[in-house]
C-alpha cells in the first residue's frame, strides 16, 4: 500500500502524457502482479484501422515499450483481429475475454477524443478487488490527462496549442532521425521504441523525408469578420479545424497557432505524398459551403524536417512558402523546397516576417 501511495504522488506530479501513462500501468503492475499490461488505441480509418499500442509493460519489463509517433500502420493489427478488444471499445465497457490467459479489457481515455482500451493479461481471472483497483487508477489518470488536456489544448478548438509544438518536434524528430537497431533512442534512453527491421532499413531510406511541417492561413479572414462579425468568423474556425482533424491521420498532430493559422506535423513518404495532403484538406476547404460565409479558400506552405532543424527554422522555411502562396493568389498549396527549386524563393529567405514565440 505504501509503494502504491508512493506510486500515486509520483504520478500525480508527472505532466507528460507519456510518462503518466506508464507510471499508471507501473502502479498497477506493482499491485495485480498480472502477466502484462497493455494500452492501445485504434488510428486509421475503415479497412485501414489498427491498434497503436501506446504503452505494454509486461511482468519482466524494465523499460516499457511504446510505439513510436511515426510507426508504420501497415505493421500493426487490424481492429477486427481483436473482437473482445474491439468490442470493450465500441461500448465503452469491461469486458472479461474468454481463454488462457485471461485477459479483461478496460475503457480508457488517454487523451481528449482518443477512446483507447487498456488490456490486462493474468494467469486466473480477476477479483472484484483487482477490478475495483483498476476502476479506480483509470480514474485517477482520465482526472490527471484532462488536466493535461486543459494546458495543452487550444480552448475554442480543442486542437494542441502551440506551447506543446517545441516540445512535440524535438520528439519527433529525434525518435525519426535517432532511434538504433535495438530500437532505444539515444535522446529517450528511458523507452523501448517499437521498429521492426523493416520500419528501421525504410526509415534509413526516407531518412530526410519523414516528417513534414505545414501551416496553413485562411485567406481573406479579416473580411470575413468584417463582413459577418466575430461571431460567424469562430464558427469558420470551428468548422475548419473539425475539416483539419477528419483530413489528417489519428497519428499526425494538429494545432492552432491563434488566430486563423493553424500547423500540421505528419508523416509522408516523400514530398509528393506530403503536398497530396496538404491539397486534400485545401480542396476539402474550398469545395465546402460555410454556413452564412459561402466559400472561402486557405493557403498552405510547407516543408521537409532535417535532424538538425529547430522548431523555428522548419516554421520559418514553412512560414515563407506560406508567405509565397499569399503573394501568387493564395487557395494553393506549395512547399519551401519546390519554390526553392522552381528559384521562386531563395533559400534563407525571410519572406514571412511571422514572429515565432
Ligand atoms: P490573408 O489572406 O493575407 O491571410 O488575409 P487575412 O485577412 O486572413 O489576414 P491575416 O491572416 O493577417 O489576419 C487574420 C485575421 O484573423 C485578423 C483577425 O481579425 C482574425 N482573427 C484572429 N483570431 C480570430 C478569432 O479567434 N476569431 C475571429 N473571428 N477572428 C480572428
Ligand atoms: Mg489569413
Ligand atoms: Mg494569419
Amino acid at each position: 500500500m505504501t509503494v502504491l501511495v508512493d506510486q500515486l504522488a509520483r504520478l500525480c506530479g508527472l505532466r507528460d502524457r507519456s510518462a503518466l501513462l506508464v507510471a499508471v500501468l507501473f502502479a498497477m503492475r506493482g499491485e495485480l502482479l498480472p502477466l502484462g499490461l497493455s494500452v492501445l488505441r485504434p488510428i486509421g480509418k475503415g479497412d485501414y484501422a489498427r491498434w497503436l499500442t501506446l504503452a505494454r509493460l509486461d511482468a519482466d519489463d524494465t523499460l516499457p515499450y511504446i510505439e513510436p509517433e511515426w510507426i508504420d500502420i501497415d505493421r500493426l493489427a487490424p481492429l477486427a483481429s481483436e473482437p473482445e478488444r474491439l468490442a470493450c471499445l465500441q461500448q465503452g465497457l469491461p469486458v472479461q475475454a474468454a481463454g488462457s490467459p485471461c485477459r479483461y479489457f478496460v475503457p480508457v481515455q488517454p487523451e481528449l477524443d482518443v477512446a483507447a482500451v487498456l488490456e490486462v493479461r493474468t494467469p486466473q481471472p480477476l477479483t472484484p478487488a483487482q477490478r475495483q483497483l483498476i476502476a479506480g487508477l483509470d480514474r485517477l489518470h482520465r482526472n490527471l490527462c484532462s488536466l493535461l488536456d486543459e494546458n495543452e489544448r487550444d480552448p475554442m478548438t480543442g486542437l494542441l496549442n502551440r506551447k506543446t509544438f517545441d516540445e512535440t518536434i524535438a520528439r519527433m524528430v529525434l525518435e525519426w532521425f535517432d532511434t538504433d537497431e535495438a530500437g532505444v533512442c539515444s535522446a529517450l534512453p528511458s523507452q523501448r521504441l517499437a521498429f521492426s527491421a523493416s520500419e528501421l532499413e525504410r526509415r534509413h531510406r526516407t531518412r530526410r523525408q519523414g516528417c513534414w511541417l505545414g501551416i496553413i492561413d485562411l485567406d481573406h479572414f479579416k473580411s470575413v469578420n468584417d463582413r459577418f462579425g466575430h461571431l460567424i468568423g469562430d464558427e469558420v474556425i470551428l468548422l475548419l479545424a473539425r475539416m483539419l482533424k477528419d483530413t489528417f491521420r489519428g497519428q499526425d498532430k494538429v494545432y492552432r497557432f491563434g488566430g486563423e493559422e493553424f500547423v500540421v506535423l505528419l508523416r509522408c513518404h516523400d514530398e509528393a505524398d506530403a503536398l497530396h495532403a496538404f491539397e486534400r484538406l485545401r480542396q476539402a476547404v474550398r469545395a465546402h459551403e460555410f454556413p452564412q460565409v459561402g466559400h472561402i479558400t486557405v493557403s498552405v506552405g510547407f516543408t521537409a524536417l532535417g535532424l538538425d532543424d529547430t522548431p523555428t527554422d522548419a516554421f520559418a522555411r514553412a512560414d515563407d512558402a506560406v508567405y509565397w502562396v499569399k503573394q501568387h493568389g493564395r487557395n494553393h498549396a506549395a512547399s519551401h523546397e519546390s519554390l526553392v527549386r522552381d528559384r521562386c524563393i531563395a533559400l534563407g529567405d525571410k519572406a514571412g516576417g511571422v514572429d515565432f514565440f
